[in-house]
């Protein structure tokens, strides 16, 4: 909602919505870039503002767009009323600027549904126990519509947002990536701490634990979105759901490590203390008693990071340290590779016959990364949206598909139609559907998960 034609807008969508006959509770974030204006503001006045200053300043820029929305709504003749997170009950514990969710009071809002109207909450904000305004971190405004779509055991949370979905990559580097119908929260949590940035990574990770369907729209376009919903039959069917990258990757090795024990302990150790996040590491095969190890960081952390892990480096006595602030990541994320075997292999091909070298590989049960040079970057999310055929209605990708040489796949035959068929009509799913079903899967659940568990524990075939 950067201006008001565009709050006009959502108060439309809104009201449309409310016809339909559902009660709504809507969240509204700040306008537009109001929340980076008013930390350069903040900046301005004192280079370290304190957080609890910050909250109370950052908590407004919700406030007026949740004021805003409502008197539009009002002005087309609809009931609304807007309430900022204290006044319904968003406790928060008392970490300002980062602060989490601890409990949700709900009466508040259940008094105005039950009035007939439409209820506007501030996002991203909430009350701690101390009775301080806090904020829940950037994106926050997503945690604060799923934690009350919790409390209010909603049907679905959909979130409006400038993208058409989630896509099975960004369309700036693929203009063929498509919107997702469905994806599963382990797949999203992935895709958001990959880099994909549409959905606040916490705010999956509550949705996950407490069931909540999220369905992902775009607030400029009437487009069916994407569906994050739990494990479904069929799902795993498709290898892989997404590629992500990351540009700002920066690689250290420290070269002549003794390979003894507590030597790594150490050396991350040290890295922790310094409160530096170690992504990808790896360490070599030891030859008489020497060993590397090479690990990455954000790029914008290594002048920092060097500096710690040369005084470390000393002190486990290593022979020395270099380091490449010209690697990138990228990675394949899906449920399906857990059970087929393959996926790596076609990865790996894929950038083999792109030219791309492979520095560092690291993986998950659902997903495979691997650091490669930064310039490299953008040819390796093509090539492996091409090989994955993510441009494609999402087909069921079996043995044969894996093992085909890469450049000899056969493309646009029988077998794809016939079951782009069959997709088309199980994708009309909506939300409504999907936590249905996600009510009827908690209701199985029981008998569900002791054997699922069972087959996967079989273990990751990759
Ligand atoms: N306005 C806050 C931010 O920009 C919260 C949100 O947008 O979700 O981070
Ligand atoms: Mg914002």
């Amino acid at each position: 909602m950067a201006n008001p034609d565009r709050i006009k807008a959502v108060a439309d969508g809104i009201i449309a919505r409310r016809k339909e006959g559902h009660q709504l509770v809507v969240v509204v974030s700040a306008m537009g870039d109001a929340t980076d204006d008013l930390i350069a503001l903040a900046k301005q006045v004192n280079a370290k503002p304190d957080p609890r200053e910050m909250d109370m300043l950052l908590a407004t820029g919700e406030q007026q767009a949740i004021a805003l929305t409502a008197m539009a709504i009002k002005a087309k003749g609809c009931d609304a009323v807007s309430f900022t997170g204290p006044q319904v009950g968003i406790i928060t514990d008392s970490r300002h600027t980062k602060a989490r969710i601890i409990g949700v009071r709900t009466a508040r809002i259940r008094k105005a549904l039950a009035a007939g109207r439409i209820v506007i909450v501030a996002g991203f904000q909430g009350e701690s126990k101390g009775e301080e305004i806090t904020t829940l971190g950037r994106g926050g405004s997503d945690l604060t519509a799923v934690a009350l779509a919790a409390a209010l055991k909603a049907e679905a949370c959909e979130f409006y947002k400038d993208v058409r979905g989630i896509m099975t990559t960004d369309p700036r580097i693929v203009p063929e990536a498509r919107s997702l119908p469905v994806i599963t929260y382990d797949e999203m949590l992935e895709m958001a701490s990959l880099g994909s940035q549409v959905l606040n990574a916490r705010s999956v990770e509550y949705a996950k634990r407490f069931r909540v369907p999220l369905v992902v729209k775009s607030s400029l376009e009437d487009v069916k979105g994407t569906i994050i919903v739990s494990e479904e039959e069929g799902m795993e069917k498709v290898l892989v759901r997404g590629i992500t990258y990351a540009k700002n990757e920066a690689k250290v090795t420290v070269l002549g490590v003794p390979d003894k024990p507590g030597i790594a302990a150490e050396l991350f150790r040290t890295l922790a203390a310094a409160d530096l996040n170690v992504d990808v590491i790896i360490q070599d095969v030891s030859e008489s008693g020497i060993t590397n190890i090479t690990f990455t960081v954000g790029r914008d952390e290594l002048a920092r990071t060097l500096e710690v892990v040369k005084g470390a480096a000393a002190r486990i006595g290593a022979e020395d340290v270099q380091s490449d602030e010209n690697v990138g990541k990228v990675s394949i994320i899906g449920i399906g590779m857990r059970s087929h075997s393959g996926v790596a292999a076609a990865m790996f091909e894929a950038l083999a016959h792109a030219g791309i070298n492979i520095e560092m590989i690291s993986t998950s049960e659902i997903k495979i990364s691997c650091v490669i040079d930064r310039a490299r970057v953008v040819d390796a999310v093509k090539a492996l949206h091409h090989r994955f055929r993510l441009e494609e209605d999402q087909v069921e990708l079996g043995k044969p598909f894996l093992l085909a040489p890469e450049g000899q796949e056969r493309r646009g035959g029988g077998r794809k139609r016939k079951s782009m068929a069959r997709k088309s009509t199980a994708r009309k799913s909506t939300a409504r559907k999907a936590s249905k079903r996600s009510r009827n899967r908690a209701r199985k659940r029981s008998f569900r998960v002791g054997s699922a568990r069972r087959s996967r524990g079989r273990g990751r075939k990759r």
